[in-house]
């Protein structure tokens, strides 16, 4: 059955204040009227007739990075994930953003969640994306020509490897020995194309461990990048056009995914298709229900013994195994649409305990926003500057060989800011996945794709 909407009311808010030193947007800009509190005193006064939302008021719910942050943060209880999902859609008047900003938007929501678009746009880039000639263009400083949210693009763009530019992924990966349960996994629109390598690891972590993967080859984006941003109509359409393609796989025990963002979504799917789609409100239900981030699942069911027996120490970045004396030092990254939004936080550490001798330690702001927040850092890109170096100043600190981060969001954000730089001597930090740690320990691999 899907959940009753809750009418979203400020009423609980008690302006205490407990919110404001998680709140991300508060920490780069430091106004109240950028922070929950001062949010919630806006809708207040603006329920009460005594505020109008206009552009002013509603730059300052643009500084929000839905990060939910708040909402973990609160004794009182209040809803702010409620409140901003109500509020969202009214942003989208088109009085309340300038032209270009209108503009930008448009192109990011025409783009992202379609894979054969942003693989078409990437294809020229293929000769310039994480060679010499893109670290040379970059020291000349040449991107800032192109105005600050088109050099934040430029800034995040990774290596393009060939599986980005088509699912080389098979329709079926069978489990390895005994089958334990067959699953649905969702590739994402933009975590298939710019990190292709999370999802081949994440299938065969599974296979691996019994489990049939099912990958519905006509999946497209979950909506989820819109969904974040009040942009309704295209959610529907998208999410709705998801159950079809999932329900059309038969029978599975659940359908995972791996970047925590599309999760949080899809779990809200009976919400978000009820009254849209009556026709698919049992099995957007369904999906719903059966929704799991591959680490809440995967801890959930166990790791197989067999696979736990075959977990070898990772390599330290000179090569060398890590060992008892010498562990490997990892820092996890909490993406806040998994820690905030599905209260996630000990499977993926749990998983990660698992490959022998590493140590995992927490950086001080662990629930604090690294500034991706889905597009937020493409429209809001010097508060997204701010957050993403503090963030990764804070990772610095543990010590950490390696960040771990299981949302592509996250994953291109921290790479970027954790790239090290010769001038000042700071040694490049990689950005994994727990499931490509765990793939690589257990020397996890897929069989060539045999559709
Ligand atoms: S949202 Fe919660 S924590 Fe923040 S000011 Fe209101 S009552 Fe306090
Ligand atoms: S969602 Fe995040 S950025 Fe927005 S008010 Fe809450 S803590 Fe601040």
């Amino acid at each position: 059955m899907t959940s009753p909407v809750l009418a979203p009311s400020t009423d609980p808010c008690v302006h205490c204040g407990f919110c404001l030193p998680s709140c991300a947007s508060y920490l780069a800009l430091g106004s109240e009227m950028d922070s929950p509190r001062g949010r919630i005193h806006a809708l207040k006064a603006i329920e009460a007739g005594e505020l109008t939302l206009d552009a002013t008021v509603a730059s300052h719910f643009d500084s929000c990075l839905g990060c939910l942050a708040c909402v973990s943060a609160c004794p009182s209880g209040v809803r702010y994930d409620q409140l901003l999902e109500a509020t969202r859609p009214k942003l989208n008047a088109p009085e309340l953003r300038s032209p270009a900003q209108q503009l930008w938007r448009r192109l990011l929501f025409g783009l992202l969640p379609y894979p054969a678009r942003l693989r078409a746009l990437l294809q020229p880039l293929r000769a310039y994306a994480g060679t010499p000639l893109q670290g040379l263009i970059r020291r000349t400083g040449l991107p800032r020509v192109l105005g600050p949210q088109l050099a934040a693009m430029e800034q995040l763009l990774p290596p393009l490897a060939p599986e980005s530019f088509s699912d080389s992924l098979p329709r079926v990966v069978p489990a390895v020995g005994e089958r334990r349960y067959r699953v649905g996994l969702l590739l994402g629109c933009v975590q298939r194309v710019f990190d292709p390598a999370v999802n081949q690891a994440t299938a065969a972590v599974l296979a691996a461990n019994g489990i049939e993967v099912v990958i519905p080859a006509d999946q497209g984006c979950c909506g989820a990048v819109t969904h974040h941003q009040g942009e309704e109509a295209q959610t529907r359409t998208l999410a709705a056009a998801l159950v079809r393609s999932f329900a059309a796989a038969g029978p599975l025990d659940a359908v995972l995914v791996s970047a925590s963002g599309c999760g949080h979504s899809l779990k809200a799917y009976g919400r978000l298709l009820a009254e849209a789609d009556p026709a698919l409100a049992a099995a957007a239900d369904e999906l719903a229900a059966k929704a799991f981030d591959v680490q809440e699942f995967l801890a959930k069911v166990g790791l197989t013994a067999a696979f736990e027996t075959a977990l070898r120490p990772l390599p330290h970045p000179d090569g060398s195994p890590a060992s008892a004396e010498r562990p490997l030092t990892l820092a996890y990254h909490d993406a806040c649409h998994m820690l905030h939004g599905q209260g996630i936080s000990a499977a993926p550490r749990q998983l990660l305990r698992a490959i022998p001798h590493v140590r995992l330690r927490e950086p001080l702001e662990q629930g604090v926003c690294c500034g991706s927040a889905g597009i937020y850092n493409l429209v809001q890109p010097a508060e997204a500057e701010l957050l993403g170096a503090r963030k990764a100043d804070d990772l610095r600190g543990t010590g950490a060989q390696i960040a771990v981060s299981a949302n592509i969001g996250c994953s291109l954000q921290l790479r970027r800011h954790l790239q090290g730089s010769e001038r000042s001597g700071e040694q490049p930090i990689p950005v994994q996945h727990p499931m490509q740690l765990l793939a690589q320990s257990a020397g996890a691999s897929l069989a060539k794709p045999t559709n």
